[in-house]
């Protein structure tokens, strides 16, 4: 088989969900929520499958979705798009798998802002790339524009650029844009643009797509999904926005890897995404108010918290809270012995990672969290060094 594959563990989230559920632990650990999905939206998918076609979509994706989609863009950041510069995909893992194989060339560099999402390296590699790191340090995970020129070659590519980010909870500002944009424009390199998380920004920060930026419409792919967007991570139905130079190349990747996405949670999502821009502020709120909850909680029990501005993710340094064990260790350990799931974050970092912090996923029900506290206080009490 494939050495890469055949050497490769299987991914954290299903990892630690697979231990969360043979220890009957609370998940933390892969990210999503147990509350907050909009109802109308479900019963849209009922009718869809129900009186609607259940036969293969356009590989492109619905046409009702793709103009929704630049709809939903031009309304929220005044993009100017119409449905040929969109293209559905199977969640945006399948989008950033088509990106990065219609992207990159065998031998080509990808510069990747580590810790970063799992899927990246391999994918990139996959492809014949090679995985240029520039490591974000905590606690403040900030841009350096040194490190990320430092880090173009000659065979430089693409840049992944993931923002708001998992699993940092940092959404980076506008002098943080304007140096990937810089670096981009000035070596013509094209940015994959992972921005999932778009709406979920907390505190009432504004989130702004890289593409807005002066120079970057053309060499930006933007991927969404709509997972992240109504609380449906199971729906899968993600995509990628680029301009028309680029947009058929990676509907051409995407026909060959699910060639289309199930037609009636593309209706659905359509609908959504027309009809729900009154559901983001609430659902930006409970978010808010659950983070709140979580990090108040965990800090009165003696941990220390990292700050979270967007994601429904926050970072626990154990070494600050007075636990010496490595991330995994205290994963594996919390897991099985005080029944709490969370991700270690050398998981998306694989060389040099930061080995002192978790991640916990707080979009979750008040009575999730609560037991969740409860237990990450055990885990502490059990695996702390006094
Ligand atoms: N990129 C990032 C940064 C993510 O956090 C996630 C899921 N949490 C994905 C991609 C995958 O999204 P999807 O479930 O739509 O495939
Ligand atoms: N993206 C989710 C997370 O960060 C998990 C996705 C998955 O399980 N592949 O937790």
């Amino acid at each position: 088989m494939n050495p890469l594959y055949d050497q490769m563990p299987t991914s954290v989230f299903e990892r630690m969900s697979g231990l969360a559920t043979k220890h009957g632990a609370i998940n933390l650990g892969q990210g999503f929520p147990d509350f907050g999905w909009p109802q109308e939206i479900l019963d849209a998918a009922a009718r869809a499958v129900v009186e609607g076609s259940n036969q293969y979509a356009p590989s492109r994706g619905l046409p009702a979705l793709r103009d929704a989609i630049a709809r939903h863009y031009r309304r929220h950041y005044g993009l100017e798009l119409v449905a040929e510069h969109v293209c559905v995909t199977s969640g945006a893992t399948e989008a950033l798998g088509a990106a990065i194989l219609a992207t990159i060339e065998p031998g080509d560099e990808v510069i990747l802002l580590t810790p970063a999402y799992d899927s990246y390296a391999p994918m990139v590699r996959r492809a014949g790339g090679i995985v240029r790191k520039v490591a974000l340090q905590p606690p403040q995970w900030r841009i350096d524009e040194k490190a990320l020129a430092a880090a173009v070659g000659p065979r430089t590519r693409a840049i992944l650029f993931n923002n708001p980010h998992n699993p940092t909870g940092r959404l980076f500002d506008e002098a943080e844009l304007g140096i990937v944009a810089a670096i981009a424009c000035k070596h013509d390199l094209v940015v994959i643009a992972d921005e999932v998380w778009e709406h979920v920004v907390l505190d009432g920060r504004t989130f702004v797509p890289l593409c807005a930026v002066p120079g970057m419409a053309e060499r930006s792919i933007k991927i969404g999904s709509a997972g992240k967007i109504f609380s449906l991570t199971g729906w899968k139905v993600g995509w990628m926005v680029a301009a028309p130079a680029l947009a058929g190349p990676l509907a051409r990747a995407h026909q060959f890897l699910t060639f289309s996405t199930a037609p009636n949670l593309q209706s659905a999502v359509a609908f959504g995404l027309d009809e729900g821009d009154s559901w983001i502020a609430p659902m930006r709120r409970r978010f808010g108010d659950a983070r709140d909850r979580m990090a108040e909680g965990l800090r009165d029990a003696g941990f220390a918290v990292l700050d979270s501005a967007a994601t429904y993710f926050l970072c626990v340094d154990l070494k600050a809270s007075g636990i010496a064990l490595e991330d995994k260790a205290f994963a594996d350990a919390a897991v099985e012995r005080a029944g709490v799931a969370v991700v270690p974050l050398s998981a998306f970092a694989e060389r040099d990672p930061p080995r002192h912090l978790v991640r916990l996923c707080f979009g979750k029900k008040d009575q999730t969290i609560v037991s969740g506290i409860a237990a990450m206080a055990q885990a502490r009490e059990l695996l702390s060094l006094g």
